[in-house]
């Protein structure tokens, strides 16, 4: 074999992780290498327009949305942004529901009109007294009570993880904001928006200003080490498939993706439904809660990219077990699954000069904007010990 080629930085992923650390260390002079064993950059916020012409987001919808300005002031110099407000529908009991909860719910559900104060009165008769959630149907039931938890998250919840909300961590559903007033943004975030053209787009520019930095697709981390040898190490890969899985695999969920592109012609009779020329659904997004319905969500992103285009396309999404050589696109938030990343992490911190940075190699359900955060934190703690360099 030919000699290996000595690097500052070998980076393996390239998703928002492994590209906000090659912008940073290679802006201080590093070498850097980004290694990704799919063939595009973007990790699971990649977008692409399909055959019909459609801006779709492959791996799932992906809504930025961050309560930092540091971290808006950061990804704003690659991309100018697309305010949207995330708003969905609930579909149970045969028909469409205002959702997240909030009064426009409460109305749906009582059949009349009603105000903030009557539903408030109406929460603190039917919620059940509980101070401290301890898992996802307690932070919910303390909040509404049984109907509603029943109608909108115990079957939703049981089809996305394969498990109780009794045996989830609170943070999972208490991901969902519940609102007495008319409020019905999926998302609690101050600043919410889509780059205005669309993440791989952003991702491009976030490339073009990391000087030097070389991107190798359709190259995994066993085939990178036999072409690098490099100073330090940053991995953003699954933390329990670097250890060889030497403690057991730790639980993922996958999702299994299933398109479908729409002629303007064909959406003409949706329109009733939908309430818009050229949409298939109502809303961005459809939450399906209910058992007998095979998928959890359908995706109809075209209106939260605000495109302009007669065709459209919608994604149904069907949650899965991970098993090897699926995607392994949830870390599962429950005490268990956090026992045996505790092992993991413990190998990690013992590791030489390697970085574990990620949704997938710290296990964390992180959103985007957490996730850069974290890069560009870790990314400051190797610049304070490797220091700045002098261009050549
Ligand atoms: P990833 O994007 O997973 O990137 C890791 C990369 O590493 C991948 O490209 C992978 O191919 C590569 N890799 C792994 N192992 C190897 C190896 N051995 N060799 C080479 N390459 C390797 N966040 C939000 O803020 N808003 C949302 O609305 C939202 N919706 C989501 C919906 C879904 C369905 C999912 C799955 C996630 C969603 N997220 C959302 C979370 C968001 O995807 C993550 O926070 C973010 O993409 C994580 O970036 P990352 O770089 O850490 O990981
Ligand atoms: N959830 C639910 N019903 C819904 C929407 C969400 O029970 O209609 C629960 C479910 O457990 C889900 C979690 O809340 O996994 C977080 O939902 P979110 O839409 O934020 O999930 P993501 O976009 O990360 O898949």
């Amino acid at each position: 074999m030919a000699d290996k080629t000595h690097i500052d930085f070998l980076i393996v992923g390239a998703g928002f992780s492994g590209l906000v650390m090659a912008e940073q260390l290679s802006n201080a002079g590093w070498k850097c290498v980004i290694v990704d064993k799919r063939d595009h950059f973007g990790g699971n916020a990649y977008d692409r327009k399909d055959e019909a012409g459609v801006l779709i987001h492959p791996y799932g919808p992906h809504y930025f949305r961050t309560n930092s300005p540091r971290i808006v002031g950061y990804l704003s110099r690659f991309t100018d942004w697309h305010p949207v407000d995330y708003t969905i529908k609930s579909h149970a009991a045969g028909r469409y529901w205002s959702f997240p909860i909030n009064l426009n719910t409460f109305e749906e559900w009582i059949g009349r009109p009603a105000t903030t104060a009557e539903f408030e009165t109406w929460l603190e008769e039917h919620r059940e007294k509980i101070d401290k959630p301890a898992n996802s149907e307690e932070v919910i039931i303390s909040q509404v009570g049984r109907d509603l938890y029943e109608l909108f998250f115990e079957g939703y919840t049981l089809k996305q993880w394969q498990r109780h909300p009794r045996d989830l961590d609170p943070s999972v559903c208490g991901r969902i904001p519940i609102r007495t007033n008319r409020d019905d943004r999926y998302l609690r975030e101050e600043f919410q928006a889509l780059p205005r053209e669309g993440y791989t787009a952003m991702f491009q520019r976030m490339l073009e200003s990391s000087p030097g930095a070389e991107l190798h697709l359709g190259v995994d981390f066993e085939e990178a080490k036999n072409r690098w040898s490099y100073t330090h190490l940053v991995y953003t890969g699954p933390i329990d498939e670097y250890f060889d899985r030497c403690y057991g695999p730790l639980p993922y969920r996958s999702l299994r993706f299933e398109h479908e592109s729409f002629t303007a012609d064909e959406l003409v009779e949706r329109e009733a439904i939908s309430g818009k020329q050229g949409f298939w659904q109502p809303a961005m997004q459809v939450n399906y809660p209910e058992a007998d319905v095979p998928f959890t969500r359908i995706v109809e992103i075209k209106h939260a990219t605000g495109q302009q285009t007669d065709a459209t396309t919608i994604v149904r999404e069907f949650p899965k077990a991970w098993t090897p050589g699926d995607e392994p696109f949830y870390p599962v938030p429950a005490a268990d699954a956090k026992e045996l990343y505790q092992r993991y992490a413990a190998l990690a911190a013992g590791e030489e000069n390697t970085t574990f940075t990620g949704r997938l190699a710290t296990y964390r359900y992180y959103n985007m904007d957490q996730v850069t955060g974290m890069a560009l934190t870790e990314a400051a703690k190797l610049l304070e010990r490797f220091g700045v360099r002098e261009r050549a």
